[in-house]
C-alpha cells in the first residue's frame, strides 16, 4: 500500500532543514525561493499585514484541482513542515515516481504555505492585527484572509485542505488514546447538510483514516461539524469546494510534532493518490461517521495520582494534572488541575498511593515535580 511505502521512505524525503515547531518565515524563505526543480511554479501572491512575503507553488497539469493551505493561525506549524516534505517527494520520488506522476498528470495542486507568517514570527494564534484569521473569513478585514479567498475564488479547487493543529489534549472518543491527527469536513449550513460535495470530502477523510490506522490505531478523531459562520473551511466548503480540515494532534514523546509530521506526509499524499484513481468513492458516509468525536482536555501531559497533599496541617488525597504551556520562545509546564481525575488520561502517569508530596497550588510551575516523579 502506498501510505506504508511512503512511511518507509519518509526519512529521505523530510526536509532536515525544517525540525521543530517554532519555525519561522525566514526558514521556510530558502526553501521556497531557491525550489529550481522545474516541478513547482512558484509565485509571490501578496503580504502579511506587515509585509512578509505569501507564496504559492503549483505543481502538476490534471482536472481535478487541490488547494493546501497551513497556518492561518502562527503556533500552528506541523502541516507547514509537512508540506516541505511532499515538495520534496514530487522533485525526488525515488520508487515512487509513476506515483507521483500520476497525481501530477490527474491532480493540480495548488499550496500556500504558512498563511500567516506575522503569527509565526511571533509563535502565536493571531495574525498582526490579533485577528484570528479563520474567523474573518466573511469581513475579509486581514491581508492574509483576502488573499486565501482570492485565489480559492480565482482556482475553484475541488478539494481544499485546511491544515490546523489542536492541542494535544484531546482524545480520540472517549479513550485514553490522543486524537493525533482529527478530521472534519465542515458543515455549510446550520442544518449540516451533505450534499454531493461535502459527501466527497467525507469520503476523502475516511480513506485517510483507514490508511492511518496501520500506523496509529485508534488515535483519529473527528471534530463536531456545527456551522461556523464566520469560519474558513465552512465558507469554502459552501463554495462548493470539497473541504478537508486535518487537526495534528499529539503522540507520546514527540513535543516538536515530527511524528505528527510525519503522519501528515501519509496521510496528504495518499489523499492525493486516492483524488488521482478516484479510490476514495469507494467509501461510504458510515466509514466518515465512526471516527469518533474527540474529546476536548480528557489528557494530561502528567498526572500524579493520588498524592497527599499538605495544607494548613491536614493532608488531603488529590490527583494532579499538568500540562505545557506554550510561550513564544519555550514551553513550560504548569499544574492545571488538582481533584479527582480518574475520567482524565494523561501521556506519563505516577500512582503515589497517598504518600506526601509538597504542597501544590494551580498555576505553579512544574518543572520541580517532572524532575523528582518522571525522570528517572
Ligand atoms: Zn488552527
Amino acid at each position: 500500500m502506498l501510505a506504508d511505502q511512503l512511511y518507509k521512505t519518509y526519512e529521505t524525503l523530510k526536509e532536515q532543514k525544517l525540525s521543530h515547531r517554532r519555525i519561522k518565515h525566514i526558514d521556510i524563505l530558502p526553501l521556497i525561493k531557491s525550489r529550481n526543480s522545474g516541478i513547482f511554479e512558484i509565485s509571490e501572491i501578496g503580504k502579511s499585514f506587515e509585509g512578509r512575503e505569501i507564496f504559492l507553488l503549483k505543481s502538476g497539469t490534471g482536472k481535478t484541482k487541490v488547494m493546501l493551505w497551513s497556518q492561518m493561525h502562527g503556533n500552528e506549524s506541523t502541516a507547514t513542515q509537512a508540506l516541505f516534505d511532499i515538495f520534496n517527494f514530487f522533485e525526488n520520488p525515488g520508487d515512487l515516481k509513476d506515483k507521483a506522476e500520476l497525481i501530477l498528470q490527474n491532480c493540480t495542486l495548488y499550496f500556500i504555505p504558512m498563511l500567516n507568517p506575522d503569527g509565526a514570527e511571533r509563535f502565536q494564534r493571531r495574525n498582526a492585527q490579533d485577528i484570528d484569521i479563520n474567523r474573518d473569513a466573511l469581513r475579509l478585514e486581514s491581508p492574509e484572509a483576502k488573499l486565501l479567498m482570492k485565489y480559492r475564488d480565482a482556482f475553484n479547487p475541488d478539494f481544499g485542505f485546511n491544515l490546523h493543529d489542536q492541542d494535544s489534549w484531546y482524545s480520540a472518543g472517549n479513550t485514553k488514546y490522543p486524537a493525533t491527527l482529527s478530521f472534519l469536513t465542515p458543515a455549510f449550513d446550520n442544518e449540516k447538510t451533505i450534499n454531493e460535495s461535502r459527501k466527497k470530502s467525507m469520503q476523502l477523510i475516511a480513506e485517510m483514516n483507514e490508511a492511518l490506522q496501520n500506523f496509529i490505531p485508534n488515535q483519529m478523531g473527528r471534530y463536531s461539524d456545527d456551522f461556523m459562520p464566520t469560519a474558513f473551511g465552512d465558507n469554502i466548503q459552501k463554495k462548493g469546494t470539497s473541504t478537508i480540515l486535518i487537526e495534528s494532534g499529539g503522540i507520546a514523546d514527540d513535543p516538536e510534532k515530527q511524528i505528527v509530521r510525519k503522519l501528515n506526509f501519509v496521510a496528504i499524499l495518499h489523499a492525493f493518490n486516492s483524488i488521482s484513481n478516484d479510490h476514495f468513492k469507494e467509501k461510504i458516509i458510515a466509514d466518515y461517521e465512526k471516527i469518533p468525536f474527540n474529546k476536548k482536555n480528557k489528557l494530561f501531559d502528567y498526572i500524579i495520582r493520588n498524592a497527599a497533599i499538605p495544607k494548613n496541617n491536614i493532608k488531603y488525597k488529590a490527583d494532579i494534572g499538568i500540562r505545557s504551556k506554550s510561550l513564544h520562545d519555550k514551553d513550560i509546564f504548569t499544574v492545571e488541575d488538582i481533584g479527582d481525575l480518574s475520567q482524565n488520561d494523561a501521556y506519563s502517569e505516577i500512582n503515589m498511593n497517598e504518600a506526601e508530596i509538597i504542597p501544590v497550588n494551580i498555576g505553579d510551575d512544574a518543572e520541580f515535580l517532572i524532575q523528582t516523579y518522571f525522570i528517572f
